[in-house]
């Protein structure tokens, strides 16, 4: 069983979520299959889909004008929040120190976190990928984690480019983030896939070892591009 997460960042309509909502709902699957959605549109899910967001503060409240707190998050019905999404890092200024407080927000209101983790083009270049992702996993993720987390690899110069990594990368740095995850106690914890992933490549990249499922960008926001990804794997 995998993970098919979408992301549809600032995307869609409430409209255009209940209808795939209504898709999704007759597909044959037994992956999980989760549909993170900007804050306006967050509801619960149905039997075959969760919701989650794209973001949260990492305040809990109070004067944070324009920010939405993972209490509120929850409360609107997501199960699901994707921290230190690569455009956050990029536009926001999210950091490992930032991702790991949202976490742990995510966790605290009883939500299970994405957290992202990737290289920049500059950081590939410079040879950094493995030091980059290394230290992702390390500094993002909360330290008292008692409850499940997901871990997606999302190499940042891939990301809605149309480019993928290697086969041999993403097995790379899928082994680096499965040990790393290992020797801090969170063995077993899903580690997911992400940039450019479309039906034609789902299949490929899901059958690498240690990709747990996929975070879907692009290909999320229409039924008929989604459902093949999440068929692609029985
Ligand atoms: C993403 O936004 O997380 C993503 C993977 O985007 P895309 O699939 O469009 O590359």
């Amino acid at each position: 069983m995998k993970i098919i997460a979408g992301n549809w960042k600032m995307n869609g309509s409430r409209t255009g979520l209940n209808a795939m909502l209504c898709d999704l709902e007759n597909v044959d699957t037994k992956n999980t299959v989760i549909l993170c959605v900007p804050y306006t549109m967050l509801r619960a899910g149905n039997a075959r889909v969760a919701i989650g967001a794209q973001d949260v503060s990492q305040h809990t409240h109070g004067a944070y004008t324009g920010s939405v707190s993972a209490q509120m998050v929850a409360d609107a019905g997501a199960k699901y929040v994707i921290v230190g999404h690569s455009e956050c890092r990029q536009y926001n200024g999210d950091t490992n120190s930032t991702v790991r407080q949202k976490a742990a927000q995510v966790l605290a209101n009883g939500m299970i976190p994405i957290i992202c983790v990737g290289e920049t083009m500059d950081e590939k270049q410079a040879g950094k990928t493995m030091a980059v992702i290394e230290s992702g996993v390390r500094e993002s993720i909360p330290s008292d984690v008692g409850t499940p987390i997901i871990i997606a690899y999302e190499p940042r110069w891939a990301i809605g480019a149309g480019l993928t990594p290697t086969a041999d990368e993403i097995a790379g740095a899928h082994t680096l983030i499965a040990n790393t995850l290992s020797e801090m106690g969170l063995a077993g914890t899903p580690v997911l896939y992400g940039a450019s992933v479309k039906g034609s490549n789902a299949a490929e990249i899901m059958s690498i070892p240690n990709v747990d499922g996929v975070l879907v960008g692009g290909a999320s926001l229409k039924s008929d591009d989604f459902i093949p990804i999440i068929t692609s794997v029985k």
